[in-house]
This record gives C-alpha cells, sequence and structure tokens, in this order.
C-alpha cells in the first residue's frame, strides 16, 4: 500500500489522516527527523516547512499541516498560534480557558488547515487548505476531539444537530472538518503512486 510520512508529533492528527488520506497509509516521522518551529506567518508556509523537514530527514514522500482556529471577534487570533493562544507551554485545556474567556458566545469562528505535500524523488510541492465556519458556544460540550472543540458549534447544522464539535464521532467530525476538506483537495492531487 502506498505510503506517506506524516511531519507531526501529534498522535490525534495521525490517527485523523490515516482516516482521511485513505487509500494512502500514513507513516509516523522518525525520531531522528527534527520538525522546524512554527514561526511561519502563515499556515502554508508552516506546513510547508514542516512537509520539507520530513521530506529531507526521509527521503520520502511527506506530508504536514498546520491549522488552528480563527475568530472573528479577536481579528483572526489566534490563528497560527492557537497551539500557544495561552503561552508557549500552554496545554489544550489552558488555551480553551483563555478563548472561552475572550470570544464572546454566538460569535464567529473558522477552524483552518493547509496541507503541504513534498515528494523529494520528483520534486513535487503542493499546498492545500481547508475550512470549517462555526460559532462559539455558550459553554465547553463533549468529550471527543481535542483543542477547542468544546467550545466550536459548526455551521453545518445538518451533520452537527445543534452539538459541538467534541459531541461529534470521528466519521462526523472528519466529514465537516477543516482536516477534511484540505485532504480531500490533496487527494486528488497524489495521483496513482507505487511504493
Ligand atoms: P498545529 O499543531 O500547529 O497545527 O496546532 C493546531 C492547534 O490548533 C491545536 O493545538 C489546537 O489548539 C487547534 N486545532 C487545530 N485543529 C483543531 C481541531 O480539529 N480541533 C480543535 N482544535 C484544533
Amino acid at each position: 500500500m502506498p505510503s506517506l510520512v506524516l511531519a507531526t508529533r501529534n498522535p490525534h492528527k495521525a490517527e485523523e489522516f490515516q482516516d482521511l488520506l485513505r487509500p494512502w497509509s500514513v507513516a509516523p516521522l522518525p525520531d531522528n527527523v527534527d520538525l522546524p518551529p512554527e514561526t511561519g506567518t502563515t499556515f502554508a508556509d508552516n506546513a510547508l516547512a514542516k512537509a520539507r523537514a520530513a521530506a529531507a530527514g526521509t527521503g520520502k514522500a511527506s506530508f504536514g499541516d498546520d491549522s488552528g482556529i480563527v475568530a472573528d471577534a479577536l481579528d483572526g487570533a489566534p490563528g497560527v498560534r492557537s497551539a500557544r493562544f495561552a503561552g508557549e507551554d500552554a496545554t489544550d485545556e489552558e488555551n480553551l480557558a483563555l478563548f472561552v474567556e475572550r470570544v464572546p458566545a454566538g460569535s464567529a469562528v473558522a477552524y483552518v488547515c493547509a496541507i503541504a505535500y513534498v515528494d523529494p524523488s520528483t520534486r513535487t510541492e503542493h499546498v492545500v487548505e481547508g475550512r470549517c465556519t462555526g460559532t462559539m458556544a455558550d459553554a465547553p460540550r463533549g468529550a471527543g476531539g481535542f483543542g477547542y472543540d468544546p467550545v466550536f458549534l459548526p455551521d453545518d447544522v445538518e451533520t452537527a444537530r445543534g452539538r459541538t464539535m467534541a459531541e461529534l464521532s470521528p466519521a462526523e467530525k472528519a466529514a465537516i472538518s477543516h482536516r477534511g476538506a484540505a485532504a480531500r483537495a490533496l487527494l486528488p492531487l497524489l495521483g496513482p503512486r507505487a511504493g
């Protein structure tokens, strides 16, 4: 089965991408390959830096992603700083607590995901982006997903039916998520490939 190296140390993402990129299989990043710090100002820049580092370190076709949440009430913040919103080593819980404090219920939010693909054997690079729009919930709800999911009410009411992203099954989340949208944009660009 064809496989792609995923430039991440986040097991949640590895799991989500494994489902989203079928029939490709997602291989973990070897421990000896270092990922660059997320210093880019756009999701695309950061995704590309990760994919290039993984491709250079393994010699194999690799992809990297960068994602985050943007809030209208914060003029698009935290954006590329979503994982560090409450501080450099902040936990998901700390980031969520600060987000709840700063973002009014009912205001517009969106998840964004950029995926970059780098194949060193053909010197091919692709970058795609997916978005998922929603509104801020009154209070955190649900135990699924991760990060800001407990306060994210997807605009896709047909799927979400009033539930937060953290109350959806993994399949329901994949069907409407920013990561799902980006993965679906990437798949046709990968083409048929052996090994
Ligand atoms: P990254 O590892 O730099 O892409 O950081 C992404 C950060 O954005 C995560 O730490 C979460 O805080 C947030 N984030 C991205 N995607 C999601 C999602 O699907 N649900 C909840 N939070 C997300």
